[in-house]
């Protein structure tokens, strides 16, 4: 099977702002859009770079995420600061499985997820590499849609609040894990943001 062709090869780029596909003249860098009058690139400028530097800088705070106290619990009198980890075990002792579970899922899984599929994304892009492009392609836009999802640990936060309620626990205090831990939520989002999924297609030499 032959691959279609693509965009570079016939000479046409489009316009990042508005869609329109327009013939490339020259360098791109001194070409505007005819409809719009935006700049005309190929590929979202240095994605890479800011790609890379968000991922990292997400990782180096999902450390003190995890180590610090993300909350404090009150129950019967019983004070208790927990990590991510520990509040998953203490609602996972207290009979709440489900809830542990769902904490779990938002706060451990989803973020290291992330890592690891970005990272992979990034090295691939890297390279040139033309090992499963496809897949490559419906990861990114998993991360993507796991993009809006983050909005999951809002609600693991109102499922906390509705315990107190329920008089699971007297009182949950938020505590600065959970400061970190929003850093990484949002830094990954712009990671996956600055990352041109085009760049999975780039494997030739010469391609921008
Ligand atoms: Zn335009």
């Amino acid at each position: 099977m032959s691959a279609p062709p693509r965009a570079v090869e016939l000479g046409l780029v489009g316009c990042t702002v508005c869609g329109q596909v327009c013939r490339a003249p020259g360098p791109l860098a001194q070409a505007a859009c005819p409809r719009c009058g935006a700049v005309l690139r190929r590929r979202k400028a240095g994605s890479l770079a800011r790609s890379w530097a968000f991922l990292i800088a997400a990782f180096i705070f999902y450390i003190p995420a995890n180590l610090l106290p993300i909350m404090r619990t009150v129950s019967l009198g019983d004070v208790d600061d927990n990590t991510i980890l520990s509040g998953v075990v203490e609602l996972w002792v207290k009979g709440s499985p489900d809830l542990a579970v769902i904490v779990f899922a938002a706060s451990i899984m989803v973020p290291m997820l992330k890592f690891v599929v970005l990272a992979t994304l990034l090295v691939c892009a890297q390279r040139r590499s033309r090992w499963a492009q496809v897949q490559r392609a419906r990861l990114y836009r998993l991360v993507d849609l796991i993009g809006y999802w983050s909005m999951l640990d809002v609600f693991v936060v109102s499922l906390l609040t509705a315990l107190v309620r329920f008089g699971f626990f007297s009182e949950v205090e938020p505590l600065p894990g959970v400061i970190y831990f929003g850093l990484t939520v949002i830094l990954t989002m712009l990671a996956s943001m600055s990352f041109d999924p085009r760049l999975t297609w780039d494997t030739d030499k010469d391609a921008p």
